[in-house]
């Protein structure tokens, strides 16, 4: 809540507004099932065709009638050739692991085939070769994937490319290695599911993960080397023989199936991201996108509907001077430094206002006023900020206290992170009351509980709101995709003299800030989630500037 002087009011109190979520769309509406009853799913999975594989792990499992999925490298079969034909007459799944078994060429023995040296095209074929000859050998088509080490690129440095997309092009799914947890239906990517590892462990380390699993109806797809009494990258069978009775026990409701069948179900299900429901979000967003600055290699936004120029005052007192363009020593573009690329940095405190045009950026509307605004924060608060109030971005035609949207930091360590929304001071606080004497203003405001800043990392932050002059206004405060807290009476109006309105970025703030985005409705808790996790960010969604 810092205060600007703007006009000539100024007070602290507030209003702070936040919002319960707005739509609620299709796919949470309904809720993932698993077939007859059951909690969770599990797989059982074995890389590499060794030979413990079937000279004792499919007599196991037929022995309890459960059917496994091994992922075979061809050659490494054929010592044991009719040990494997019987397992796929058994019903256990053949899955490819391709031929040569690349891997980075940190590990010595995969120095022929390396995957910094393998092309994306030498991938493709190395696949279909794999399934050609685990065709020739035992008649059956795979359609799983085990990425060999788990590795899912090739190539090095500049010229790395993910091989994801390829496996999701050619397989069903395709299975992580040293993973550490389960696949969750309607989020997962069948491209990358995760492998927890099988090898070592007993059934008192494997027990925590399925019922963690039958509480979130997930799907634990364990993998491993070797079966047998132990040793080196083996999975137990006593581990086995205890997790399968588990499993099988009704009372513990795990559907114990192939990777196969169990990828089949969840696609089937309609609960999958698919990549049209992809491009749809992405659509969405675009068509609500009014205001986005990525801060690479610019300080003006790159998608504006309205002045896209940045202008700096050189002090608050002085807004009527400022002019447009960055004109403040203490910040830079910190190049290939932000979220996506480069970013804001805020060096010190400075006495510099930095800010857009709210006109037409922001979809102020006087009637029903809607809208979000999202923005990505790397900061160590206590180390970075110096004393006072901070605001990352503060949204007003006056002050921070009246007809505002913003977000700060509290004026001392440990320093508070909040949402304030404000309306028209001389309704909500027509005493102007000042803020420490105002329950009001506090109550007003919005605390987050997740406070994940460090200069290390990332965090994004998202103001949701809705309503806003009906006298029924709300508003939701998310970090890092998580709701924080909401206020859902927000009665006053927001009156604001749109000519006069500016978003004000980094008040008194020092760190680094990227993507700032403003839409013009409430996105809801899925599209908040779906923004946070958005792959190479705003840009994306662009057409015309994506990567
Ligand atoms: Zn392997």
């Amino acid at each position: 809540m810092l205060k600007i002087p703007v006009a000539n009011i100024f007070l602290l109190t507030l209003f702070l507004v936040i919002c319960s979520c707005i739509t609620t769309n299709a796919q949470s509406a309904k809720t993932f099932k698993w077939p007859d009853g059951k909690r969770a799913a599990l797989s059982l999975s074995f890389d590499d065709a060794r030979l413990s594989q079937v000279d004792i792990g499919t007599g196991l499992f037929d022995k309890y009638g459960v059917k496994a999925t091994f992922y075979v490298v061809p050659d490494r079969m054929r010592p044991r050739l009719d040990g494997w034909k019987q397992a796929v007459k058994n019903g256990h799944e053949i899955g490819n692991h391709t031929l040569y078994h690349p891997c980075t060429a940190n590990f010595s023995w995969t120095r022929g085939h390396s995957l910094e040296n393998y092309k994306l095209d030498d991938m493709r074929d190395e696949l279909a070769s794999t399934n050609q000859q685990i065709e020739e050998l035992l008649g059956v088509t795979a359609v799983s994937y085990a990425y060999t080490c788990g590795q899912t690129f090739v190539g090095r440095g500049l010229d790395t490319k993910s091989y994801v997309p390829l496996i999701a092009e050619m397989f069903e799914s395709g299975r992580g290695w040293l993973d550490e947890g389960a696949n969750a239906p309607g989020y997962l990517d069948m491209a990358q599911l995760l492998g927890i590892e099988s090898d070592g462990k007993d059934f008192d380390q494997i027990k925590p993960l399925l019922e963690d699993a039958r509480e979130n109806g997930n799907w634990v797809v364990l993998a491993g080397h070797e079966i047998g009494a132990g040793g080196k990258q083996t999975t137990r069978t006593t581990m086995l023989e205890e997790l399968i009775k588990y499993a099988q026990d009704p009372e513990n409701d795990i559907w114990l199936a192939t990777v196969a069948e169990i990828a089949a179900y969840v696609k089937n299900s309609g609960f999958t991201q698919s990549d049209a429901e992809i491009i749809h979000n992405k659509k969405n967003l675009e068509k609500a996108l009014t205001f986005y600055v990525s801060f690479d290699g610019q300080f003006d936004a790159d998608f504006s509907k309205g002045n896209s120029q940045i202008f700096t005052a050189q002090t608050r007192d002085k807004l009527k001077e400022a002019k447009p363009g960055m004109n403040s020593d203490n910040i830079a573009i910190a190049e290939r430094k932000g979220k996506y690329h480069d970013a804001l940095e805020f060096r010190k405190k400075g006495q510099a206002v930095l800010y857009y045009a709210s006109e037409q950026n922001i979809a102020y509307d006087k009637n029903d006023w809607r809208g979000t605004i999202s923005l990505w924060l790397s900061l160590n608060p206590e180390q970075d900020l110096e004393p006072g109030y901070t605001d990352p971005i503060q949204i007003t035609d006056v002050g921070y206290n009246d007809a505002a949207l913003w977000v700060d930091f509290t004026d001392k360590n440990p320093r508070d992170f909040r949402m304030g929304i404000f309306g028209d001071l001389k309704v909500w606080n027509p005493e102007n009351i000042g803020p420490d004497d105002n329950p009001d203003f506090s109550n007003r405001l919005v605390k987050a509980g997740d406070r994940p800043f460090s200069r290390d990392k990332w965090t994004h932050v998202v103001i949701s709101f809705a309503n806003l002059n009906t006298g029924n206004g709300r508003a939701d405060f998310y970090v890092n995709g998580k709701l924080q807290g909401s206020n859902d009476h927000i009665p006053e109006p927001f009156t604001w003299d749109l000519a006069k309105s500016k978003i004000f970025i980094g008040l008194n703030y020092v760190g680094l800030m990227d993507e700032l985005a403003i839409f013009n409705k409430a996105l809801s808790a899925e599209e908040v989630s779906f923004l946070y996790e958005l792959h190479n960010g705003i840009r994306s969604i662009l057409p015309q500037k994506g990567y």
